[in-house]
């Protein structure tokens, strides 16, 4: 078995959600007290966030590398990072990296394309949203995103930071995204990604009335068959 070096804390909300989804899927793919070799680096969303409001990128990117190091020298075979947002450090965090990263967004791709599906909906932040490093790969793989307007985008947004990363979940904000959700379908949507690895928490297949492909569900599917190839 391959140890999966996961950088995360972006949010802890869903790290954890990381680690029950890789030790259920172990335990379903392999049986009895079978659990994933992993090597968990979470960091604190404070300084994190503060950095991406402040425009910091570079600075962030270099958290990033320095922690993708320190997991390869820890011995991970492979790095998986437990956020799309900061996805877009991806280049600068593999920097000097000799292990591989696999990207979430192309997992995602690959998911929705095995379905013959074409033009999905995107919930995620702001900068996942708006920025190119992440719609512009959706779109290498043919794939036609439906962003939300800026009212859904900005709501989106909104509870991403001040609810989920926060482990918060109302039946307001679950409303308030089954609405959005609804209208990237009325708009052309045959599928959703949840383009956020918390975005899970309030949105699932039972909401949502086409098929949802959650980003860390999809990426935790795929980093355990890697772990677990021969
Ligand atoms: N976990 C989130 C994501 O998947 C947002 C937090 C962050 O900015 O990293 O984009």
């Amino acid at each position: 078995m391959k140890t999966i070096g996961i950088i995360g804390g972006m949010s802890a909300a869903s790290t954890q959600i990381y680690y029950r989804e890789l030790c259920n899927g172990t335990r379903e793919r392999l049986g009895g007290l079978n659990s994933p070799e992993l090597l968990i680096r979470s960091l604190n969303f404070a300084e994190i966030e503060a950095l991406q409001v402040a425009g910091e990128w570079s600075q962030a990117g270099e958290i990033l590398n320095r922690e993708a190091k320190a997991l390869e020298r820890g011995g991970a075979d492979f790095i998986i990072l437990a956020t799309n947002t900061m996805h877009k450090l991806a280049e600068q965090m593999m920097q000097g990296v000799s292990i591989p990263m696999l990207h979430i967004a192309d997992a995602t791709a690959a998911s929705i394309q095995q379905k013959g599906l074409c033009s999905p909906g995107l919930m995620a932040t702001a900068f996942t949203m708006e920025q190119s490093f992440y719609t512009e790969r959706i779109a290498a793989a043919d794939l036609k995103l439906i962003i939300p307007e800026a009212p859904d985008r900005a709501e989106t947004h909104r509870i991403i930071y001040d609810e989920l990363c926060r482990d918060i979940v109302t039946k307001e904000s679950e409303a308030a995204y089954i609405a959005i959700a609804q209208r990237l379908v009325e708009r052309g949507a045959d599928c959703l990604i949840l383009g956020c690895t918390e975005v899970g928490m309030l949105l699932n297949q039972s909401n949502v009335s086409v098929p949802v492909f959650d980003t860390t569900l999809v990426h935790c599917d795929v980093a355990l068959t890697l772990a677990l190839e021969e």
